[in-house]
C-alpha cells in the first residue's frame, strides 16, 4: 500500500520563478527602487514596535483604513491579503462550486489557472487575437457561451503590457452576472482604473498589490476592493491571521507615502520609456525582433524570431528576463541595467543576423 497523491496535485505545474544569482534581474516586474533611507529607518522602528508574542489583527483594521483613506474608499470595502496572490487563491477557492467554470483570457497572469486548478474549477480560456488586445464583446460572448460564473483578468495585462480603457472594462462588468475579478496590479503605471466605482457593483472584486509600483514585494501585501457584501464574504473565507503584524506595520507606513509613490512611478516610467524607445528602434531595424508591444506597465513585452536563444544568451551574461514561448518580458530597470540589457541584446541579435 502506498499513499496516492490526488490527480490535481500530480498534474499541477508549479510557478517557476528564476532562481540563481543573476547580476541583473529584469524578470519579475519588481520596482528597481529601494525605499529611501529615512523611510527604511521608520520601517525598522515600526517593526521593532510589533508585539511579537501576539497574533496580528485578523482584519488589519488600521491598514485597511489607511488604504481606504488614501484611495477615498469605504474601509468596509477593503480586505488585506498576504500578497494579492493569496487573495486570488481565496477567491477562486470560495466563490465557485467545484466544477463551475472560470473564464480566463490568454495570455494572462499564470497564477489564475494555477489556483483555479487547485480549486477544481473548470477553466475555459478565451485566446486574445493577434494584437493581444482584449475585445469586450468577445469576452461577453465567451461568458455566455461557457456559462462561466467568474471572469478573472489583469488590466493592464501581465504579460502583454496592454491596457483596456475604463469604458471597455465597465462594459464587461455591466454586461454579465458573473463575478468579475479585476487585477489592477499595474494600474499605478496607467490611469484607467475603475477603483472609484467598483463598490457600486455587486459583481466585481478589484485587486491591488504593493509588490510593483509601491516597491514592497518583500512584505507580501495586496488588497481586494469590493462592495460590502462581497467584502464580508472574502473576509469570512480568508485564514484569520493572514497578514503578519510586520507587514501590517510596514504597509501602513508605505501607503501613507503617496508622494513617494508618485515619484517612484515617474522614475519607473522614465526607465520604461527608455527601454520602449530603444526596443522600438531595434524592431524597426528588424534584427530578430518581430514585434514590441506598446507598454502601459513597468515592463516591455516583445516577440522575437528566437526568444529562447536570446533568453539563454542573456542568462549567460547574468541578465535574467522572463521567457514566455516566443516572447520575452523585460522589466524596466535602472539606467545601468537597461543599458547593459540593451547592449547585450544588440550584440546577441547582431551576431545572429
Ligand atoms: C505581480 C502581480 C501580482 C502581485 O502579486 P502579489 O502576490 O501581490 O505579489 C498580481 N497580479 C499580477 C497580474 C501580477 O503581475
Amino acid at each position: 500500500m502506498s499513499y496516492e497523491l490526488t490527480g490535481k496535485l500530480r498534474n499541477l505545474v508549479p510557478y517557476q520563478p528564476i532562481t540563481g544569482a543573476y547580476k541583473i534581474r529584469l524578470d519579475a516586474n519588481e520596482s528597481f527602487l529601494p525605499p529611501e533611507k529615512e523611510l527604511v529607518e521608520r520601517l525598522g522602528n515600526a517593526v521593532s514596535g510589533v508585539d511579537f508574542n501576539r497574533y496580528p489583527d485578523p482584519f488589519a483594521t488600521n491598514l485597511c483604513k489607511t488604504f481606504a483613506t488614501c484611495y477615498n474608499l469605504d474601509a468596509d470595502c477593503v480586505t488585506a491579503g498576504n500578497g494579492s496572490d493569496e487573495l486570488i487563491g481565496i477567491i477562486l477557492s470560495s466563490f465557485l462550486k467545484r466544477g463551475e467554470t472560470v473564464l480566463t483570457l490568454e495570455p494572462d497572469f499564470s497564477m489564475y489557472k494555477f489556483y483555479a486548478a487547485l480549486s477544481e474549477c473548470q477553466v475555459q480560456s478565451l485566446a486574445k487575437q493577434n494584437d493581444l488586445k482584449i475585445e469586450p464583446d468577445a469576452v461577453l460572448d465567451a461568458l455566455k457561451k461557457t456559462g462561466a460564473r467568474l471572469l478573472i483578468f489583469s488590466n493592464p495585462c501581465n504579460p502583454t503590457s496592454l491596457g483596456l480603457c475604463r469604458a471597455d472594462v465597465l462594459q464587461i462588468i455591466e454586461g454579465t452576472d458573473a463575478l468579475v475579478v479585476l487585477d489592477e496590479a499595474y494600474m499605478d503605471f496607467w490611469d484607467e482604473s475603475v477603483l472609484q466605482t467598483v463598490c457600486n457593483y455587486d459583481n466585481v472584486i478589484l485587486l491591488k498589490t504593493c509588490s510593483k509600483a509601491v516597491g514592497a514585494a518583500a512584505i507580501r501585501l495586496g488588497f481586494a476592493v469590493a462592495c460590502k457584501r462581497l467584502t464580508t464574504a472574502i473576509r469570512a473565507a480568508k485564514s484569520p491571521y493572514n497578514v503578519s503584524s510586520l507587514t501590517q506595520a510596514a504597509g501602513e507606513i508605505l501607503l501613507l507615502e503617496q508622494s513617494m509613490l508618485q515619484r517612484a512611478v515617474a522614475e519607473i516610467l522614465r526607465s520604461r520609456d527608455e527601454l520602449q524607445t530603444a526596443l522600438d528602434a531595434m524592431e524597426i531595424r528588424k534584427c530578430g525582433i518581430n514585434k514590441v508591444y506598446c507598454s502601459c506597465t513597468n515592463f516591455i513585452f516583445l516577440e522575437l524570431c528566437d526568444a529562447k536563444m536570446v533568453y539563454e544568451m542573456l542568462l549567460q551574461q547574468s541578465i535574467a528576463v522572463r521567457l514566455m514561448g516566443k516572447h520575452l518580458r523585460i522589466t524596466a530597470g535602472t539606467r545601468e541595467e537597461n543599458a547593459a540589457l540593451l547592449a547585450a541584446l544588440e550584440q546577441i541579435l547582431e551576431d545572429k543576423a
